[in-house]
């Protein structure tokens, strides 16, 4: 163990979102999981969130904006 948790944690190198009940704790789910999954964990606190796009409007649409942005960052590596 001698990855800093801090370096693990690093906001803009995780994808997720943070837990509603550990605050600091990042859920970790990869975007295809958030906007084609029904259900995250925390792995922290075990807190399984459902993910009711109708109630996240504002989430989701961001995190899809990502993960347009990183569909046409792979289309670009292609060439
Ligand atoms: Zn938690």
């Amino acid at each position: 163990m001698k990855t800093p948790m801090s370096d693990a944690l690093a906001p803009g190198d995780v994808p997720g979102f943070p837990c509603p009940n550990c605050k600091d704790f990042r859920i970790k789910l990869s975007l295809r999981e958030v906007l084609y999954g029904r259900e995250a964990q925390c792995g922290k606190c075990g807190l399984t969130l459902s993910i009711d796009r109708s109630n996240a409007g504002k989430l989701m649409s961001l995190l899809q904006d990502v993960y347009v942005a990183e569909q046409n960052v792979s289309a670009f590596q292609k060439k």
